[in-house]
């Protein structure tokens, strides 16, 4: 149980994500989370719609990967990956390569996906340097998420980002509009127009296109055609840019394909993976390359990748991702997200007839309600929470992307909850 202490000690001395100091909204105390529920520390428990950001996609507190973290403590909880290496990270970079799309064969072991998007980047900067040409801008598309590290944050949409706070400190990179032509809609040529037009100028050539394959997840949860992903492509080969695809987010079944990148069936230069990736256990991340990208660099003025975090290659974080792969390779999440997906189609579409919906969508095991005003965060929260789901909006997104665990009553209760939360005035703001 946790005290009135503890909880006024939260507020005033423990920043949370996206948080004010001075007038946090209420956290929730969970003191245990189990199968695809959350506990409260009153013993209420909480139907899961959110994986915990993207990340717990078996459920909580899974035997197969609590076996898995305990067998490797009672091993090596961690050592350094400079001069040494394990059997943990070899098994998990043979499976990384095994299970990307092909030319992909060198991976970076890194700490959070913020940290995957810096290594991505410094990457790019690092092969056009050795081959002696001067690129230093990336090229992205607006509404974009990449994580909050200064390189990543340079390349999230400059309007609903931190551009305007960090001016002069961020790194400037060059934005065109973001896809339009929506995932099921019948694809439109226009819709790569400014890209292509950009590429075929004659400035300087960029050094890497970065975008998220499919899915903008942070920057708006937009599901785009995989016919742009795959003239982007095309684009890059054609003007020798680096394609980086942040599947951070898509990665490991969530939109229905193990990658989001096999959608368009291509693959990029660099590709960046997180959150899933230890089932939602331990924070850690992969950088992959091709092997033309990694000799490259290895062949310039440096010699070497200039970047070895202090906990690279954990051991225990890699134990949880093999155990989580291992899960995935048996197979059910094709079954289990093609079940979600036609689930939230049926209970989510038909909330587009709703007055305070502006849109509905759903890709995968992810089903977003767009409303017309944005969310009283603290107001809906709580109705959530009483209605027994832990589902967290923000601005004008009120989406599920459950455990693909999640049993047909559970993922009924969120869709019931998210319904009925669209009638009570007070949930929005005016
Ligand atoms: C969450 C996310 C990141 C950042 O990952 P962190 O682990 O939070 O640093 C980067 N890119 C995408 C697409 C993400 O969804």
């Amino acid at each position: 149980m946790m005290t009135p202490e503890d909880l006024a000690f939260d507020r005033h001395h423990i920043w949370h994500p996206y948080t004010s100091m001075t007038s946090p909204l209420p956290c929730y105390p969970v003191v245990g989370a189990d199968g695809n529920e959350l506990r409260l520390d009153d013993g209420r428990r909480l139907v899961d719609g959110m994986s915990s950001w993207w990340a717990a996609i078996h459920g909580y507190n899974h035997p197969a990967i609590n076996q898995a973290i305990a067998d490797q403590l009672h091993a090596m909880s961690h050592v350094m990956f400079g001069g040494i290496t394990h059997p943990q990270a070899v098994a998990l970079c043979r499976r990384l390569v095994a299970i990307t799309p092909a030319p992909l064969e060198c991976v970076f072991l890194a700490d959070s996906g913020s940290v995957a998007v810096e290594v991505a980047i410094k990457m790019a900067l690092q092969y056009w340097q050795a081959r002696g040409e001067d690129r230093r801008r990336l090229l992205t598309v607006r509404q974009g998420y990449h994580g909050d590290t200064c390189g990543a944050m340079s390349v999230c949409d400059p309007q609903t980002s931190m551009h305007r706070l960090f001016q002069g400190y961020l790194p400037e990179h060059e934005f065109v509009a973001a896809p339009a032509c929506r995932f099921d809609e019948q694809w439109r040529e226009e819709d790569i127009a400014e890209l292509a037009g950009r590429l075929a100028s004659e400035g300087p050539l960029p050094a890497a296109v970065i975008l998220e394959p499919i899915v903008q997840g942070a920057g708006g949860m937009r599901f785009y055609h995989p016919t742009y992903l795959h003239r982007v492509r095309e684009l890059c080969d054609r003007h020798h840019l680096l394609l980086i695809a942040d599947e951070i987010a898509t990665g490991f079944g969530r939109t229905g394909k193990l990658f989001a990148c096999e959608h368009a069936g291509i693959s990029p230069d660099i590709m960046c993976l997180g959150k899933a990736l230890t089932g939602g256990y331990l924070t850690l991340s992969a950088t992959l390359t091709t092997r033309d990208v990694a000799d490259t660099i290895s062949n310039g003025e440096a010699g070497c990748f200039m970047h070895g975090p202090t906990f690279m290659g954990n051991p225990l974080a890699c134990a949880a991702a093999n155990a989580s792969l291992e899960l995935l390779a048996q197979g059910h999440w094709p079954a289990q997200v093609a079940a979600i997906e036609q689930r939230l189609r049926a209970g989510l579409l038909r909330l587009r007839e709703h007055p305070r919906v502006a849109d509905v969508r759903v890709l995968g095991a992810i089903g977003v309600v767009e409303t017309r005003n944005a969310v009283n965060m603290e107001a809906l929260q709580r109705f959530f929470v009483e209605q027994g789901v832990w589902i967290r909006p923000f601005g004008r997104l009120i989406y599920l992307m459950p455990p693909y665990s999640i049993q047909p009553e559970q993922l009924a209760l969120l869709i019931a909850a998210l319904a009925a939360s669209l009638d009570r005035p007070g949930h929005f703001v005016a």
